[in-house]
């Protein structure tokens, strides 16, 4: 049975409803609290991230390549789970690529990138034998110093910064100046220089942005990457082995906001692989995609620890807040606040409702997961329950404010 009050508030048809209670992967809220012995807890649903590679997987080319990016929800359990449904991983640091090797996924189905990589981070990726995506040509530097120190070849793409920006995108990482990649115009010259360092030249690496709900902007995107990867690659020292079209698919978290139409953007790519193919033979092409494989699967799990009516108004304060989930606090880079889809998660098609807020421990009016929403009528003890969670939550989040401990996370 789906819940019907979903329809509402969760543009999700992912989870279930079962006597009342809110069930994830077959399992009750009430028991999964029980299992991790506290709240608040993350839970993650494996089946459906499943589901979403399957959705992607069901409208894109054969031989399209996808990749995790691990920052999305580095939890080595969900890492090691993604490990089995794509065909690489990308990383953002040290700790996410020790999560990453650790998976068993061979080093050049693992990528690197992030601008102000440090020398021991870059001594790590080459050791490793990873794909550092170079952010810079200083770094192109430092990676040929530590070849020279160490006999290795490192293997090296060239993040870009492209001479196009995206229209409307969440948040906009390319186009215009950007602390992200080289921009463009100086790639030929970069290249020039590569040919003539111990490195390995294996491709470049073009990411636009990131939550984007809008087939036909993210459709620009991969058609103007793979040209600009086209032009670049006249001037590459080598075949180019990985084109790396960047990802940017959203998930929908807002009132009126609707899921990604993935059927254009997978015809388009019907239409443009045979051309990649033909003018860069040799090329993985690589989606990397962290939220949309991983965010819909996750649900933030928090206790009501007082009921409180102020001047009328219900304030449900749970032990949970943004120090777990700054996102849903509507703080993490949000311009303006609206609330994520909330539920009493042990009330469900409860008949008595209310409009209430749902606030945290925190002393500050920030600590905010639901404002004036309408709500089961909940008392201490219910649980709260918000979706959309499984990526840019637990690490996401500022954990050390007010030094509450730090929530669980189970993965089922
Ligand atoms: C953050 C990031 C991603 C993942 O973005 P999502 O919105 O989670 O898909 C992919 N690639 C790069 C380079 C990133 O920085």
């Amino acid at each position: 049975m789906t819940i019907d009050c979903f329809s509402q508030h969760c543009p999700t048809p992912y989870f279930e409803a079962c006597e009342g209670q809110l069930s994830i992967g077959g399992h009750l809220v009430r028991d999964l609290v029980a299992r991790a012995g506290r709240t608040p807890l993350y839970v993650y649903d494996r089946s459906v991230m499943n589901r979403k590679v399957q959705e992607l997987r069901s409208v894109l080319p054969a031989d399209i390549e996808l990749h995790y990016a691990i920052k999305a929800n580095p939890m080595p359990a969900v890492v090691r789970h993604m490990s089995g449904l794509v065909e690489g991983l990308d990383v953002a640091s040290v700790a996410e690529m020790q999560v990453a090797l650790d998976t068993g996924m061979r080093p050049e189905l693992i990528s690197f990138a992030g601008p102000g990589k440090s020398k021991e981070e870059l001594q790590s990726a080459v050791a490793a034998g990873i794909i550092i995506n170079m952010e810079s040509e200083h770094e192109m530097t430092r990676i040929a110093d530590i070849a020279r120190a160490t006999n290795k070849r490192p293997r090296v793409a060239i993040r870009v910064n492209p001479d196009f920006e995206l229209k409307t995108s969440g948040m906009k990482m390319a186009g215009g100046p950007k602390p992200f990649g080289v921009d463009a115009e100086r790639v030929p010259e970069m290249l020039k220089t590569l040919a003539g360092l111990p490195i390995d030249f294996w491709g470049f690496h073009i990411y636009s942005g990131s939550q984007n709900l809008r087939a036909d902007i993210l459709i620009e995107a991969q058609q103007k990457s793979a040209a600009l990867a086209f032009d670049l690659a006249a001037h590459a020292p080598g075949p180019v082995r990985m084109l790396n079209l960047g990802g940017g698919f959203g998930i929908p978290y807002f009132p009126g906001e609707t899921p990604l139409n993935l059927a254009p953007i997978g015809q388009n790519l019907h239409r443009l692989v045979p051309e990649i193919r033909r003018r860069l033979p040799q090329a993985h092409i690589v989606l990397e995609l962290g939220r949309f494989l991983v965010g819909e699967s996750g649900v933030y799990l928090c206790s009501i620890r007082d009921r409180k009516i102020s001047r009328g108004h219900v304030f449900l304060v749970t032990d949970g807040g943004l120090h777990h989930h700054l996102a849903a606090s509507g703080n993490f880079g949000q311009v303006l606040r609206k609330n994520y889809p909330v539920l009493i998660a042990d009330r469900l098609g409860s008949p008595e409702t209310e409009t209430a807020s749902v606030v945290g421990p925190l002393c500050t009016p920030l600590d905010l997961l639901a404002d004036r929403m309408v709500l089961a009528v909940a008392g201490i003890g219910d649980l709260v329950a918000v979706f959309q969670s499984g990526a840019y939550g637990f690490t996401a989040s500022p954990l050390g404010f007010l030094s509450h401990p730090a929530p669980a996370e189970i993965l089922v």
